[in-house]
């Protein structure tokens, strides 16, 4: 009898597996997704290890190998034990994202009535709707699900289904359905070579039935066979059927392979002439490639913008191919750094996978199983891209790593990619390569500290083309106080400055760029009267106004709602609306040059990438000469043409409280800034805010990332934030405010009572403390921030109650 150690789809604790036996003739081996009953359910669940004797006197059998191939190999398995053990949640959670697309399928509970006429009189009045609820999808037939009952009457109502099932009057029962997403599969029909020599006879005589005569003499010159819905709709279904039954066809099933680059023709490109930075970095990054020895091996390149980055992880992926290795190339996000694909389209064409979330279920599960394969020698993708299956990695390339995205803060594993990336060099001796203009501070940090080798590009290199390449000069950049502004009587949305710059560049025949990171028309809608100002329903945020809908739209959930007449708290019709947006932003350019085409780019007119492309496409062609975006224009876009860029309001964002305001603030604007002047003409930056003092403002106007980075290190070992130390931040969230608040102090009291108890005075206890926003989707948030050496330490001293989510390394305190 063999033993297996498997990690069950539920919320155990890091790194815990289960035993089970594996019944005679079923070959489970380590990686495989298997079925096994756990309690009184069937959960997914993934094998860990074979032993000769479990861990526990009864097992249950495994019941089912959902796919026969393994799915995660040796690597990966550690990598998850890895993640499960870092960022605390379950190895299933850890492992997830390294199963194939749809391939986690996660249990359903459905609940029915035991009685049709329940009598519910000594119920609790929550008691009373959780039957209510059940009763009225019995009624109709459906399904009542436990996980939608509770989104519907809130986080208590799972209580009450439980004691409600004690009490005999509601039946749980748990399904696990298989996995949704397979392999496209069609009919293709061709001849019965058997039947060559009838077939043959038969289309000599004369007069035969024209249909089949048709699809015959089709099909003998097709020799692959054709679809088979394609020939029924061609000859009809009549004609396919009766030479099916005179044996004369053959079916059988091909499987179609759905590529996202299917159909898309790249220009190629050759490897271009290195300069000497250029190529004293690629030499680093080579040698460790061919070093190949195991360890880890990481680089950092600050650049500049169009200093050149690119060339140089195409130089590193090449090496690595050469080497018979193959490569991840890590984007922010795909739709917005479409260009850095076809870049490397343009050089390795037809060896690329590319994985994101814009793709359907079905294509990314071909790209996973063909990347698994080993078909393509590099995967470019968003964040998740880091769990790809790939065989024999050499390279993971990080562009932008600074980007918040690679953090993923919304759902378990709460992990980093890079941090996942410098695991992954670890256990394979891939080599990693980060690059950005503006390096997470901590990274840069780690960079000064040799924990990655740091290299710089300090010089931009200029657009016009071919070997006669000359260096382009950053733009120059103006920050005007808009305080002086109104107090010297423009309450425009543009300065003074910004309007004539706005003037120049438009006359001259150049395109501008207006940057305002907020969505909408109007920030605030707020009563004159007692300055209340309009909130989301579900959310305890203020909602945008969106002129076009003619709806309030609550940023943080979407939900939208309708201007109402008054002010809701005191009754007095005198709502004004306050801040701008896009929105409003690009119908005022509209407004003033009427001539000149404006286009908006922001999540309103670009949710999907078939979008963005299109409204890259428009702006490149001139169409239009103002963009109006949000932080979508600031990411890594090359537009030749733009010599203005106009940041509208650099002060969104500074006053969150959060410590890394400062940063993101930075980033954001030494990116925008850096859109300009790509090309031939000398580029101009204005920047408007209310804060010119601020120094996240002041280094992103002198282009000065070094000067940022002493700054903000400053402060950050004066408050002793990371990486001068480590954060966990613990969330609780609850439908009843009460419920909510009581919880977060009762754990912060745990935890100090163990503080004082193992005397673990550089850990901090910061809390509890409403989150911001303190109501989100309908639920209070409470957290509490253990902030020091290692957290870690103490907190493993408390039982980290399973409905608090634990966000290691978290990248936002909001
Ligand atoms: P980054 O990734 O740092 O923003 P890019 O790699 O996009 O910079 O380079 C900016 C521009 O300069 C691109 O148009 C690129 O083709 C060009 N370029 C960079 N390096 C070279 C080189 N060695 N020879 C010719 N052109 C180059
Ligand atoms: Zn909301």
């Amino acid at each position: 009898m063999r033993f297996a150690e498997v990690a069950v789809d539920a919320p155990t604790g890091s790194g815990r597996t289960f035993s089970y036996a594996v019944p005679d003739g079923m070959d489970a081996r380590p990686g495989h997704l298997v079925q096994a009953p756990f309690g009184a359910r069937m959960l997914q669940g993934i094998v860990f290890t074979l032993a000769d004797a479990p861990q526990v006197d009864e097992t249950k059998d495994i019941a089912a190998i959902l796919f026969e191939d393994t799915l995660l190999d040796d690597t990966r398995l550690r990598l998850a034990e890895w993640i499960s053990e870092y960022y605390m949640c379950s190895l299933f959670d850890a492992a997830a994202p390294m199963l194939p697309p749809g391939g986690r399928v996660r249990p359903k509970t459905s609940l029915a009535l035991v009685n049709a006429d329940t009598d519910t009189d000594t119920l609790t009045p929550l008691q009373k709707r959780v039957v209510e609820y059940i009763g009225k999808r019995d009624a109709a037939g459906q399904v009542a699900a436990q996980e939608r009952l509770v989104k519907a009457l809130g986080d208590s109502a799972a209580a009450s289904v439980a004691s409600l099932v004690g009490k005999g009057i509601v039946r749980r029962d748990y399904v696990l359905s298989d996995p949704s997403v397979d392999y496209k599969r069609r009919e293709i029909v061709s001849l019965n070579a058997d039947k060559a020599a009838e077939i043959d006879d038969w289309l000599n005589a004369k007069q035969r039935a024209q249909k089949q005569r048709g699809l015959l003499e089709r099909l003998l010159l097709e020799c692959g066979g054709i679809d088979a819905a394609a020939a029924r709709k061609e000859y009809g279904a009549s004609a396919v059927k009766a030479l099916l039954n005179k044996g004369w066809l053959a079916t059988q099933t091909a499987t179609v392979d759905r590529d996202p680059l299917d159909g898309r023709v790249f220009e190629r490109a050759e490897a271009l002439r290195l300069t000497d930075r250029q190529a004293a970095i690629a030499a680093d990054i080579r040698a460790a490639i061919a070093d190949g020895s195991d360890g880890r091996k990481s680089f950092v390149i600050q650049g500049i913008t169009g200093s050149g980055k690119t060339e140089v992880y195409l130089d590193a992926v090449a090496e690595c191919l050469r080497m018979g290795r193959r490569a991840i190339a890590l984007v922010p996000e795909i739709a917005l750094t479409y260009q850095t694909i076809e870049r490397f389209a343009a050089r390795f064409a037809g060896r690329i996978a590319v994985l994101h979330s814009g793709l359907t279920d079905g294509e990314r599960f071909d790209q996973w199983w063909k990347i698994r394969r080993g078909e393509y020698d590099i995967v470019i993708g968003s964040r998740s891209a880091v769990m790809a299956p790939v065989p024999k990695l050499g390279l993971i390339v990080i562009d932008e790593e600074h980007e918040w995205t690679y953090k993923q803060h919304d759902a378990m594993p709460r992990y980093h990619a890079r941090d996942v990336a410098l695991r992954l060099s670890e256990l394979t001796g891939a080599v990693v390569v980060m690059g950005s203009a503006s390096p997470d501070v901590a990274t840069y940090f780690g960079g000064l500290r040799r924990r990655h080798s740091l290299h710089l590009l300090t010089e931009r290199f200029a657009d016009s083309g071919g070997a006669n390449a000359k260096r382009a000069a950053l733009p120059s950049v103006s920050v005007v106080d808009m305080r002086r502004e109104l107090r010297e009587g423009n309450s425009d949305m543009f300065s003074r400055a910004l309007s004539s710059a706005l003037d120049e560049c438009l006359a001259s025949g150049s395109q501008a760029m207006l940057f305002l990171n907020r969505r909408g028309t109007a920030a605030f809608y707020q009563c004159y009267s007692c300055g209340y100002s309009l909130k989301c329903r579900r959310c305890d945020v203020s909602v945008t106004y969106h002129a076009k809908i003619k709806r309030f739209i609550c940023h943080y959930c979407g939900n939208g709602r309708k201007p109402p007449d008054m002010c809701p708290q005191c009754l007095n019709y005198r709502m004004r609306y306050y801040g701008i947006g896009t929105e409003a932003v690009a119908d005022e350019v509209a407004r003033r040059y009427p001539n000149t085409g404006v286009l908006r780019w922001d999540r309103d007119v670009a949710a999907s990438p078939k979008a963005h492309e299109d409204l890259l496409r428009r702006f490149r062609s001139g169409e239009a000469r103002v963009l109006v975006g949000t932080q979508m224009i600031a990411k890594g876009l090359h537009f030749p043409e733009v010599t203005l860029v106009g940041v509208v309001s650099a002060d969104i964002g500074l006053s969150i409280p959060d410590y890394r305001a400062g940063e993101r603030a930075f980033q954001l604007l030494y990116q925008v800034a850096g859109r300009a002047g790509r090309g031939k003409r000398e580029g101009r930056v204005i920047i408007q805010t209310f804060q010119p003092d601020n120094y996240a403002i002041q280094a992103a106007a002198a282009q000065d990332y070094q000067a940022f980075y002493t700054r903000e290190m400053a402060y950050r070992r004066e408050q002793a934030n990371p990486p001068y130390s480590r954060l966990i931040r613990l969330l609780y969230a609850h439908t009843n405010q009460a419920r909510c608040e009581g919880e977060a102090l009762r754990l912060a009291g745990l935890l100090r009572e163990q503080q004082l108890a193992w005397g673990y005075s550089d850990v901090e206890v910061l809390g509890p403390t409403p989150a911001y926003p303190m109501r989100l989707r309908g639920r209070y948030r409470w957290h509490i921030v253990l902030r020091g050496a290692e957290p870690r330490a103490l907190l493993d001293k408390v039982d980290a109650p399973r409905d608090w989510s634990v966000d290691v390394d978290p990248v936002a305190l909001t």
